[in-house]
């Protein structure tokens, strides 16, 4: 069984969608294919949704824009004049919904978290019937599929970055999948999003088809699953950043989910989540390139001569700074701040503390709703606290990291030399990743420096 995942930078224009769906019909076997929303829908949407809030009548103009911008591929991808006319159909009674959502928006002047997600959630819908429709064209049956009614459900109500039910998906999904694969049926089915226990939609955070097809590769027990990209997979450094950096052919889980935490944006960070504990196989690959082996993400944990085997970086994180005298011997204190933080929904990435200073990584858009947070705290043990919001991290990930001595000395030694001011440290945050803190203005040189320390000279093979 094979779970195939494609879409956003897959499926720019007719041209994407034709070279995804010979994709599918070249191969042989159980199937099922994941999509995400065709390239920029989903903020399409979200704007969409900004819109309506301020007024009325821009839900018929962006009605007209997301109806367009499908109804225009499917009039490029299907030849037949009468499957055309179908799909528009399709696509017509599909996005209904969605304009009563937007006019709900418009009307009430609000937009709760959950009907949010709903919105967004259409442009995994539409993709799916365009996919099922090209693919029935080329004589292979298909059938898309809505995540929320096939039992893709989360495990509580939380509207984004929702986590999968995984034991009752796996009860469900299957019974509905698998008289469709017994007849051949390719199913088409929505990432990004479940529903609630209480019927809501959730989606699984930006990114979160691939955890999505991630869930439904655990739930059938695939023994493979391919994440089909725009480009060769992971790299030893971000290659808009590097234009030297490599592939790097093969990453264990713990090693491809470090990254993805630490800013690769390539891969929705919890995507290998499910599949730890399964054997399924992680392939990483490229729709332009498919000949190009991409990336393997496997169980089994592979350490390489020279350890570090990416440089990422991630200028989304602010850092939030609670000055005290006592703060390191306070007790209950990390736990009063944690509390505090989640309560306002703002996600804690990192803390490390001393005697007099507690350190917080957040998210650069939670950061000024953290200060707030903690702006009444506890006033004895804290005496005041900043905000830097113009820093960057950069990660460095291997197997073997934590038990190979040397590593952080060349690492530091190699920024050092370019004059980058570190920050902070976290070396051995894990067993295979360490972190430090730079000003923004000093990623790239940073990165470029570690990367050269690793990857000019010797080889990392
Ligand atoms: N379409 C969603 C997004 O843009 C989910 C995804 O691409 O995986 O974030
Ligand atoms: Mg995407």
């Amino acid at each position: 069984m094979k779970v195939m995942k494609l879409g956003g930078g897959c499926f720019r224009d007719a041209d994407h969608f034709r070279r995804s769906a010979s994709l599918i019909t070249g191969r042989r076997g159980r199937m099922l294919v994941v999509v995400s929303a065709v390239y920029g829908v989903t903020d399409l949407l979200y704007r969409a949704i900004d819109s309506a809030l301020v007024s009325e009548q821009q839900v018929p103009r962006s009605m007209l824009e997301i109806r367009t911008r499908h109804i225009s591929l499917a009039d490029e991808l299907l030849a037949v004049a009468k499957s055309k006319q179908c799909l528009s159909h399709e696509i017509d009674k599909k996005v209904e919904p969605l304009e009563r959502l937007l006019f709900g928006i418009a009307y009430t002047g609000e937009a709760s978290a959950s009907v949010r997600a709903h919105v967004v959630s259409y442009g995994e819908r539409l993709a799916a019937i365009l996919m099922a429709a090209l693919l029935r064209e080329q004589g292979t049956d298909a059938q898309a599929l809505d995540a929320d009614a096939v039992g893709v459900v989360t495990i509580d109500e939380l509207s984004d970055n929702a986590t999968a039910d995984l034991a009752t998906i796996r009860r469900v999904l299957p019974s509905i999948i698998n008289p469709l694969l017994d007849r051949k049926t390719v199913p088409v089915v929505t990432g990004y999003f479940g529903r609630t226990p209480a019927g809501r939609i959730a989606t699984f955070g930006r990114n979160g088809s691939d955890y999505a097809a991630s869930v439904l590769a655990y739930a059938l027990e695939a023994d493979t699953l391919e994440i089909w990209k725009d480009v060769n997979g992971f790299m030893s450094a971000d290659p808009k950043l590097l234009p030297g950096a490599q592939p790097t052919g093969r990453l264990s889980f713990y090693e491809a989910a470090e990254l993805s935490y630490f800013g690769a944006k390539i891969l929705h960070p919890r995507t290998v989540e499910p599949l730890v504990g399964m054997t399924t196989a992680i392939y990483m690959r490229n729709l332009f390139d498919p000949a190009s082996p991409g990336t393997e993400i496997t169980v089994q944990a592979e350490v390489r001569n020279d350890v570090i085997k990416s440089v990422t970086s991630n200028e989304d994180i602010a850092l939030l700074r609670i000055h005290g005298p006592g703060v390191g011997f306070k007790s209950g204190i990390i736990g009063a701040i944690g509390d505090r933080l989640a309560s306002n929904g703002v996600n804690i990435f990192s803390v490390l503390t001393s005697q007099t200073c507690i350190n917080l990584l957040v998210d650069k858009e939670d950061a000024a709703r953290g200060l707030n947070a903690l702006a009444d705290l506890d006033g004895d043990a804290i005496e005041r606290v900043d905000l830097e919001d113009d820093v960057a991290l950069v990660a460095v990930v291997g197997e073997g990291l934590r038990h190979t001595q040397g590593i952080a000395a060349r690492v530091f030694s190699a920024v050092s030399r370019e004059q980058v001011n570190v920050h902070m440290i976290a070396s051995g945050a894990s067993e295979i990743a360490s972190y430090f803190v730079v000003s923004r203005a000093d990623t790239e040189k940073a990165v470029r420096s570690v990367h050269r320390e690793f990857f000019d000279n010797v080889g990392n093979g």
